[in-house]
């Protein structure tokens, strides 16, 4: 499928007629069709009718190194020829499987040293579902099943990761809740902390966790999980007293942490995880996107020897696995993966340079702009909060239409930027973005926004 072999006009009546998008409204792609995007390199992708856009969002949050690198297209290749596929469960296993859980484990917080591969978030987020609850029952405490996460946290799109994810209109779609999940509050001190400093703030955020668990009672609850910073609730970046705090309420409710790296894993906020950055030492940290950036789909869940010590002396085999469980082709390209963000020094390019420039680059937007009312965010991931009241932190209501019209104005000008939770704006491009490429991206969005402003102005 390298060549174009149909009109633009031809694919978006085709699209229309057969396929259903994820998270798409089948209106809007009735009305205005779909962007069909046929290539990529580096940080840019080019669409089917020649226009060059920078992708502010590196995909979908993962295309760490960049479009094009021949090192993961040649491991994938090597790999599909040598042995395309092969599985892990019943004692068998492959070299990248292998190779992938050792490297992994050199690369993840301490006690972190044992991997299950999964081929998404949502089976890693489902995965820890499972774990943990099997987990308590060994423990003789099978009471210790909910989970409690956060209001616009995003843990994925299965049936039980969409209860695990705390996006209203996903529990709306599907009428409720399923039992024994439960969400606390998001720790925004733009929009709830009033008059509190952020730390103060962070703090009580934390500690609503500790009323849910009395509320709920200790036996009843197994983990708590959280985004070490939201991406897809908007870059929700929590104060420096949060997630001590968190640790501390886990510890003493004998509650498991996780802490979903799906997006802050392998480099995005300046460490090779976000919880190297928040100093979270947690119990399961499932992680995908950027562990292959994209190029083939895999997830991994790393469990602690704690855990897992108890999983093992279950004194069964665990039922759980997924027919592509540690894909050879996609362990192999993950390795690829990671030799070349070290090759390359990724993360503390991140750390050091590149996202120290695009924070600045995007505060000095964002102050200066009368639609925007903070930046938020850490590393490389940068939301700007959309206000109607700059003064008054007032923020737009949820209905609002203009992050929608942002993202189109960004479309237009050849930006790909997309809105998040709490109504706010959101891009997290690839590690490997240069100086003048986040000028032209800053550019970029403040075009888009101040289009966005004068339409509602
Ligand atoms: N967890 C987080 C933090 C995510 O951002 C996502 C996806 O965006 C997921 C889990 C689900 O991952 P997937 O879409 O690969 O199932």
């Amino acid at each position: 499928m390298s060549q174009i072999v149909r009109t633009t006009q031809q694919w978006q009546g085709l699209d229309r007629s057969h396929h259903m998008h994820p998270f798409t409204d089948p209106r809007d792609l009735n009305k205005k069709g779909t962007r069909v995007i046929t290539r990529a390199e580096g940080v840019y992708i080019w669409d089917s009718e020649g226009n060059k856009i920078l992708d502010g969002m590196a995909g979908l949050w993962c295309v760490a190194v960049g479009y094009g690198r021949q090192e993961l297209i040649d491991a994938a290749n090597e790999q599909l020829k040598t042995l395309p596929y092969y599985n892990s469960f019943f004692q068998t296993s492959t070299p990248s499987q292998i190779e992938l859980s050792h490297v992994l484990s050199e690369l993840t917080p301490p006690g972190l040293n044992r991997f299950f591969f999964t081929n998404s978030g949502s089976e890693a987020n489902d995965t820890v579902i499972r774990l943990a609850r099997y987990y308590w029952k060994l423990r003789g405490q099978p009471t210790k099943r909910t989970f409690i996460g956060r209001k616009f946290g995003y843990h994925g799109s299965t049936v039980a990761t969409s209860s695990l994810s705390g996006m209203a209109p996903m529990h709306d779609q599907d009428h409720e809740l399923l039992p024994h999940f439960a969400h606390i509050v998001h720790p925004h001190w733009y929009t709830q902390g009033g008059d509190l400093s952020r730390e103060e703030f962070g703090l009580q955020a934390a500690r609503e966790l500790e009323k849910k668990i009395l509320e709920l009672g200790a036996d009843n609850v197994a983990a708590f999980i959280g985004e070490p910073c939201q991406g897809a609730g908007g870059g929700i970046d929590p104060p420096s007293t949060y997630w001590p705090e968190i640790q501390r309420i886990c510890k003493k409710y004998d509650v498991l942490l996780v802490a979903d790296e799906v997006i802050c894993g392998f480099g995005r906020t300046g460490e090779w995880f976000g919880s190297h950055t928040y100093g979270i030492e947690p119990d399961f940290m499932p992680m995908a996107k950027g562990l292959s950036s994209g190029y083939l789909p895999i997830g991994a869940v790393a469990i602690h020897d704690r855990i897992f010590e108890v999983l093992s002396e279950g004194g069964k085999m665990i039922h759980h696995g997924f027919t592509y469980s540690g894909h050879p082709a996609a362990c192999a390209v993950a390795l690829a993966n990671i030799a070349l963000i070290k090759k390359e020094g990724l993360v503390e390019r991140v750390k050091s340079d590149i996202a120290p420039y695009f924070r600045a680059t995007l505060q000095q937007m964002a102050d200066a702009h009368p639609i925007v009312g903070e930046l938020r965010g850490v590393g490389l991931i940068g939301a700007v909060q959309l206000v109607s009241d700059k003064a008054n932190r007032t923020v737009l209501p949820p209905t609002h239409e203009a992050p929608i019209k942002a993202r189109e104005f960004a479309i237009q000008n050849n930006l790909i930027m997309r809105p998040a939770g709490l109504q706010s704006l959101v891009v997290a491009p690839p590690l490997v973005i240069t100086r003048t490429q986040v000028d032209e991206l800053v550019d970029k969005m403040k075009r888009s926004l101040d289009q966005t402003a004068q339409l509602f102005g």
